[in-house]
């Protein structure tokens, strides 16, 4: 370890100068990052290998000396250095965490819906099941249910697929195949768009027509082999399964899927030498991959990360081809339910009819939920009602970012006490530079006019010691307190007298402003 001091082991270290290994440990398990994370699995066997090492030879294995330290902070010096100072996609990861197995709890109680009936293999999982995981884009994970049970993906294949075919062929030659506009039909309707194509990639015709353009002309074998170990690169290398029961009964029961596929070849929508018997293939295959709903959040993660899995750093999509993507889960990702999910729920989704629906909200995390209960429109009845619960709690719909919307919803982004007290600070900058432009901005954001700095200053405060006549007749608009103290005792007046603003103190007068030693002899 370097002589100079560790910022990181100080904020950490008690009175003998060691940090306590279980403290270390907890900080780690506390923001969501897992033992079997890869990027800390070698930090935690070094920890675990040290406290050994340290009981055999007589000596304290419970803390952690400043050399230990220092080797373990290079094992992943960014993440370990973003965990120790809460620096995380979602600072206070417990206390979202409790709040989202509040839902599931909430949710559990409703057993409303309907199992898929249209092949057996559906009917048969158990309509109890519910499972629900979180990944975040810093890789900070949680799971409450059944999230470690396999089932198969069914339509949530579909934004992948999309994916895959993008990174292929580009933006350009994809679309010459597939529209982008919601078909305002169900899934499986046997319709084209008006140029004989299908309507977008996130109903059958589209993801039929997708599939076509994955490694067209390669061995089925090798193009499964190809789209397996995609899904495993987006999931961090967590386990991806394949339900060939599932498969067959799909490539049985598949009418309407041929159907579909004879009219997109009559119309001449597919790319030549497309063999259609091995397209439709290959979209129920994609459509009986298992995962978990574990493996599912980090996959939506990687969305939501821009392509780029957390847990492992593979880039595996363009953030220009996943922002695509997330487009078309907004408008055509939640069947005849798109719409409304996008108008109340406001984040890109996709569903599928084992009872899945992977959650994107972006450049925050992923989620997971599986239940089998579907709804009359084919969504799961539990992961709808989730998903609504979600954004009742948390800021998280697109448009929640908007100016002027006022409300006590939480945003996990923001650390609760750096926002609140970031939101004053800039507030008391704005007012002490005299721009109430901003100062409007910020009051219009939901920021209370007559909070107070750690020092207890007000914005009147900053007003009344800076000469800003403008910013003081507005916050007095406002209805402010007029002689609130700082934490030395001064008032606004004090501030203005003591820099001999006369038009500050004439206009505090005039609201009844007054001095330390007045407003303390009065109270
Ligand atoms: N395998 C189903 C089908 O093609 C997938 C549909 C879905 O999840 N909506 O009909």
């Amino acid at each position: 370890m370097s002589e100079q001091p560790n910022k990181l082991f100080q904020a950490y270290a008690d009175k003998e100068n060691r940090v306590s290994r279980q403290a270390l440990i907890d900080v780690f398990s506390e923001s969501g990052i897992r033992s079997d994370d890869p990027r800390v699995v070698s930090l935690f066997k070094l920890l675990k290998k040290n406290q050994t090492l340290a009981i055999s030879q007589g000596l304290e294995p419970d803390f952690i000396t400043p050399s230990e330290f220092g080797t373990l902070q290079e094992i992943s010096p960014t993440l370990f250095e973003n965990v120790l100072s809460g620096q995380l996609a979602i600072p206070q990861f417990a206390e979202f965490s409790q709040a989202v197995a509040k839902i599931f709890e909430k949710v559990e109680a409703n057993h409303e819906g309907h199992l898929a009936n249209y092949i057996p293999q559906l009917e048969r999982v158990s309509p109890d099941k519910f499972g629900l995981s979180i990944c975040s884009i810093d890789g900070q994970r949680f799971d409450i249910g059944d999230s470690e049970d396999f089932f198969c993906v069914q339509s949530c294949s579909k934004p992948i697929t999309y994916c895959l075919a993008l990174e292929e062929q580009g933006e350009a030659v994809l679309h010459r195949y597939v529209g982008t506009e919601p078909s305002g039909k169900t899934f499986n309707e046997l319709t084209l768009n008006a140029k004989g194509l299908p309507h977008n990639p996130m109903i059958n015709a589209g993801a039929i027509m997708c599939g076509a353009l994955i490694k067209p002309g390669a061995p089925p074998s090798d193009r499964f082999d190809y789209v397996m170990s995609k899904w495993k690169d987006c999931a961090g290398s967590m386990k991806i399964g394949f339900d060939n029961a599932v498969y067959l009964s799909e490539r049985q029961t598949a009418d309407r899927n041929f159907a579909l596929g004879y009219f997109m070849r009559e119309k001449k929508a597919f790319p030549k030498d497309a063999n259609l018997q091995e397209v439709l293939e290959f979209y129920f295959q994609c459509c009986s991959i298992e995962v978990t709903t574990q493996a599912m959040s980090i996959i939506a993660a990687t969305l939501a990360n821009g392509g780029n899995c957390p847990l492992t750093g593979a880039q595996v999509f363009r953030p220009d081809h996943v922002k695509n993507c997330l487009s078309l889960m907004s408008s055509c990702g939640m069947y005849d339910f798109s719409g409304e999910f996008a108008f109340r729920v406001g984040i890109p989704a996709k569903s599928g009819v084992s009872g899945a629906i992977m959650l994107v909200v972006p450049n925050v995390l992923g989620m997971a939920v599986w239940s089998p209960r579907l709804d009359e429109l084919g969504n799961s009845v539990r992961g709808v009602d989730v998903c609504l619960e979600l954004v009742s709690r948390f800021k998280f719909h697109t448009f929640d970012s908007m100016l002027g919307l006022r409300d006590d919803r939480s945003d996990p982004r923001r650390n609760i006490y750096d926002s609140r007290l970031g939101g004053t600070i800039a507030f008391c900058c704005a007012a002490s530079e005299g721009d109430v432009g901003e100062m409007r901005r910020l009051v219009a954001r939901g920021l209370d006019p007559g909070a107070c700095d750690y020092d207890r200053r007000t914005a009147l405060h900053l007003a009344a010691s800076e000469g800003k006549v403008a910013s003081l007749r507005y916050l007095l608009e406002l209805g402010v307190e007029v002689n609130p103290m700082d934490r030395w005792g001064n008032t606004p007046l004090d501030d203005a007298e003591r820099q001999n603003h006369l038009d500050i103190i004439s206009v505090l007068t005039e609201h009844g402003g007054k001095r330390h030693d007045e407003r303390r002899s009065r109270l």
